[in-house]
């Protein structure tokens, strides 16, 4: 989902939208966090975008917030990896974004932890520094829709199934990678992850 948090919204100078903004990535996107991650596109500055990710482990089609609630499997952190320059020009355009948003290896995405493990939805942080500088951090108390409105609001409009995984928005601070960063990026508590970039 796009722009699930106001200050992000803004940063981007995008209105805060009246109803969830959704894009697909397709499988070859996702790829291990654990890196390096290669992003060899040459059209322009790749932003980092540090996302709760969400592994859904049943089918959901029009599903109402207990049936949502049931099958969601783990919870887990993802990159949603944006070629911002090239984006910026579709935008403009009004044209898709999937080719600033949706090439191979644009998905980087942790191990996801057992939904069992987490006493509620809602409070479940995220922290992503670059080079030893904490870029971004939110919470998912912070989503104008949270986890389970934001599934339920995509199974409306398509099924889901075992095994996709939504990312949830990005808090603000998003900003450019470059050949050789390092990152750390934590779900606290539950996840830290160390990795790097190659351009
Ligand atoms: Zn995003």
């Amino acid at each position: 989902m796009g722009r699930n948090f106001v200050a992000h919204a803004h940063e981007l100078g995008n209105e805060v939208p009246g109803e969830p903004l959704l894009f697909m990535k397709p499988a070859a996107a996702m790829v291990s966090l654990d890196g390096p991650i290669q992003v060899s596109q040459d059209l322009g500055e790749l932003h980092h975008e540090a996302e709760i990710a969400v592994l859904v482990g049943s089918a959901l089609t029009a599903a109402d917030a207990g049936q949502v609630q049931a099958a969601i499997a783990g919870i887990g952190l993802g990159l949603d990896l944006t070629l911002r320059e090239l984006q910026s020009r579709l935008k403009k355009k009004g044209h898709p974004w999937e080719r600033a948003k949706a090439f191979d290896g644009s998905c980087p995405l942790s191990r996801f932890v057992p939904i069992q493990d987490f006493a509620s939805l809602t409070g479940i942080e995220l922290r992503f520094s670059v080079n030893g500088e904490l870029r971004q951090q939110g919470s998912s108390a912070q989503m104008i829709f949270d986890i389970v409105a934001l599934l339920v609001e995509i199974s409306g409009v398509f099924s889901l199934d075992p095994g996709d995984v939504v990312l949830t928005g990005t808090p603000a601070g998003v900003g450019p990678l470059y050949d050789g960063d390092h990152f750390e990026f934590e779900l606290p508590g539950y996840l830290s992850i160390s990795s790097s970039i190659r351009r």
